[in-house]
């Protein structure tokens, strides 16, 4: 049987089910891609592909209300949640359209010899993703956008919980105009991805996912000499020095680590605050997160593993001082983990669900300490009064970014992406549409 299904985490109901592809229509898939790639990819003008991406933004927002439902019974994000997904998702086309020409300009080069030179950025080929379910929009649109902009075609796997938005997102593409084989959604089994992976026709691989699904894919992607972008795991830290408002300080951080119940990769996963405020901040914390109304998790599954490893960070010596972290089927109160021994794995996991972890510190130098004492570096924030502290911590946090005085900051301008175990390569931004480019030297005497 497939493993691509609708399972609603909310009730545990198999709602719908999904065959896997053959290797028939893989390979049809494969050949689609080239052959839309040089039909379409090569031929057609950035004015063309940016109007055809200026129509899928269109129909994102023609399509809202039916394209949030379907996430709600995926992976049962709160239906507020959903559409504000559905929305950004449509602005991500409609940035890379308003944008991409201007982005694709070719960048002259002052030449020493007589005669000019130019780098002009070109599409390589079909392009393979693989991605998570936990924003299944908007996880694509990063991906996907800038590439079709630049006139690469994809192929996408997606998680085997979001069979439905891919093939809605599938259709978006064709309704708009893009010609067969540009977007092509594939219900894959592992082994079949490996071997899309290995496949002459495929010239890039795209992953956002869990570090285990990285090494695999980077792996995979190595061996046939293939580039990789890898949006990985993060365990990002929430560190405050100071602060002339703490209840905002506090609603911050409670933004930052229950958005999408607690699964996000840049979510603020640990608190590191330091002495004098730590107390206030902790009891702020706990007694908003007391009160919210949370979703399910993705999965019962998900739930259960998230109880597993708060019943292994109390073992290891941690106190719980929220919750008892326990799952209800995909539903997980919040829980707060403070005191974690130095030696306790929990300090050094991915918490993908409502769990805050806490650290006391004494001052900024064992923040950005405690903060880099971890094999992320995604995404990291920084509360302070102070700006030339913020910049100070900002330089010596090993992350890919940080924000200062701000959480859930992500817009479709700013580029995202980490360093360490949490991958390389990034998307959105003027950066994102480089990733899969052939920047070409030509030279002219
Ligand atoms: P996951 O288990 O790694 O799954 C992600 C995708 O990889 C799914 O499509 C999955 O397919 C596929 N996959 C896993 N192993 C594979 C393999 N050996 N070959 C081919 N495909 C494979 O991750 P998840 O649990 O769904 O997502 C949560 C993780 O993603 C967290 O660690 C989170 O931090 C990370 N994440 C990172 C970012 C970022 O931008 N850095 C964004 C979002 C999430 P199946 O569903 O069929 O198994």
């Amino acid at each position: 049987m497939s493993h691509y299904a609708v399972t609603n985490p909310a009730t545990g109901e198999v709602e719908e089910t999904f065959a896997t592809y053959s290797d028939e229509q893989v390979e049809a898939a494969l050949s689609g891609a080239q052959i839309a790639f040089e039909q379409w990819g090569r031929t057609s003008s950035k004015a063309e592909r940016s109007a055809l991406l200026r129509r899928v933004a269109d129909l994102y927002e023609e399509r809202k209300e039916e394209l949030a439902d379907i996430i709600h019974h995926e992976m049962g994000k709160l239906p507020e949640e959903c559409l504000a997904e559905v929305e950004f998702s449509g602005a991500i086309y409609r940035y890379y359209a308003d944008n991409g020409e201007f982005f694709l300009e070719d960048a002259p080069i002052q030449r020493e010899a007589e005669g000019s030179a130019v780098i002009r950025k070109l599409p390589i080929g079909p392009l393979f993703g693989v991605m998570p379910w936990n924003y299944p929009y908007y996880q694509v649109a990063r991906f996907a956008a800038p590439n079709l902009m630049l006139g690469n075609t994809i192929l996408l796997k997606h998680a085997s919980l979001c069979p439905k938005s891919s093939a809605a997102m599938e259709r978006i593409f064709l309704d708009a105009g893009f010609p067969n084989g540009a977007f092509t959604n594939l219900y894959i089994t592992n082994e079949q991805s490996a071997a899309v992976i290995a496949d002459h026709r495929v010239r890039g691989v795209s992953l956002t996912g869990s570090e285990r699904a990285g090494v695999a894919i980077a792996s995979e992607a190595g061996a046939a000499l293939k580039k990789v972008v890898c949006e990985l795991g993060g365990s990002d830290p929430f560190i405050l020095l100071s602060t002339d408002d703490m209840d905002a300080t506090v609603a911050a951080a409670i933004g930052g680590r229950y958005e999408n119940c607690g699964q996000i990769c840049n979510g603020a996963k640990r608190f590191i605050v330091v002495d004098s405020l730590y107390d206030e901040f902790l009891s702020k914390f706990a007694e908003a997160s007391e009160n919210l109304e949370l979703a399910p998790l993705c999965s019962k599954a998900a739930a259960e593993h998230l109880a597993e490893q708060v019943r292994e960070a109390v073992e290891s010596g941690a106190t719980l001082a929220l919750g008892d972290g326990v799952n209800d089927g995909a539903y997980f109160r919040p829980a707060i983990l403070t005191d974690i021994p130095e030696e306790s794995s929990a300090r050094y996991e991915e918490f993908f669900g409502p769990v805050a972890q806490f650290y006391r510190v004494k001052d900024e130098a064992e923040a950005v300490k405690v903060a880099n004492d971890t094999v992320y570096g995604l995404g990291s924030y920084v509360f302070t009064i102070d700006p030339a502290q913020g910049e100070r911590v900002a330089d010596a946090l090993e992350t890919g970014m940080t924000y200062i005085n701000e959480v859930g900051a992500d817009s479709c301008e700013l580029p995202f992406g980490g360093v360490k175990n949490s991958g390389y390569g990034r998307e959105l931004g003027a950066l994102g549409i480089n990733e899969f480019v052939n920047l070409k030297l030509i030279s002219t005497s």
